[in-house]
């Protein structure tokens, strides 16, 4: 589903600072129905990786290869199709707050032009999957946080993508919140086979729901493999 192949990404220097190589010959292969955890501390380059898996960034060398596309090659049309499917839910949840509920799940579906019937059934759908039912018609600004992040998922899933991309998506949430919502991934998985790919600083996360996982060091995978392997003592 996902493969990355010598990944390098160099950011231009600011200033007189030396260049940043943000991932320094990365390589890693996600497989359909993966539930991957990619683990590392604040400044490894995971971020970095997420952004080249949804192409908002593209690499400096090597390739990026999203559902049987190579990302980093895709201009305008084809981009903007291949980004339809895949998803992505974030830390701070990225809601547009002058829109209610309804209106922003909506919105992928409008840019992606589906006509307004099949929008509101969709609509629908997506709000009875996250227990949100009731809440359609608030504004992000009346939710906890843990609603914020349902409305997120739904509306990452509005064009029934193939990836979902996790970023740190329940590093602002309480402990209980951030069970249910793992919770909600997994049923999702479950019920789809999406392949799930999380980026988090969290450990706790990578056990609780991951098969495989990357650990991430300055630019660089570490460790890969199976999530009971590498937590397993000898
Ligand atoms: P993580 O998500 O693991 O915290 P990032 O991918 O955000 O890591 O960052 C990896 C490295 O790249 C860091 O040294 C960071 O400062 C640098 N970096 C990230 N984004 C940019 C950017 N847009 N311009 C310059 N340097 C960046
Ligand atoms: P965090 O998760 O770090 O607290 P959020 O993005 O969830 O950050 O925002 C914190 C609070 O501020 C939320 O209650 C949210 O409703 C509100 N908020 C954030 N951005 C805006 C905005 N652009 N307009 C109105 N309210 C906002």
């Amino acid at each position: 589903m996902i493969h990355i192949k010598e990944v390098t990404k160099i950011y231009p220097s600011q200033k007189k600072q030396q260049e940043v190589a943000a991932l320094n010959g990365v390589s890693l292969e996600i497989e359909q129905g993966d539930i991957f955890g990619i683990v590392g501390h604040s400044g490894a380059g995971k971020s970095t990786l997420l952004r080249l898996l949804n192409g908002l960034e593209t690499p400096s060398a090597g390739s990026v290869m999203v559902d049987g596309k190579e990302i980093s090659r895709l201009k305008n049309k084809e981009l903007r199709q291949a980004r339809q499917k895949i998803g992505m839910i974030f830390q701070h949840f990225h809601l547009l707050w002058s829109r209610t509920v309804r209106e922003n799940i909506a919105f992928p579906l409008e840019v992606a032009g589906k006509p307004k019937r099949e929008r509101e059934e969709k609509v629908d759908q997506l709000l009875e999957r996250v227990g949100l039912t009731e809440r359609g018609d608030a504004y992000p600004s009346q939710l906890s946080g843990g609603q914020k992040q349902r409305v997120g998922i739904a509306r990452a899933l509005a064009n029934d993508p193939a990836v979902l991309l996790c970023d740190e998506a329940t590093s602002a949430l309480d402990p209980e919140t951030t069970a249910s919502i793992l919770r909600l991934l997994k049923e999702i998985h479950r019920e789809t086979g999406i392949t799930l790919v999380l980026i988090t600083h969290e450990m706790s996360v990578v056990r609780a729901i991951c098969n495989k996982m990357a650990v991430m060091e300055s630019g660089k995978v570490v460790e890969t493999g199976d999530v009971n392997m590498i937590f397993r003592h000898p």
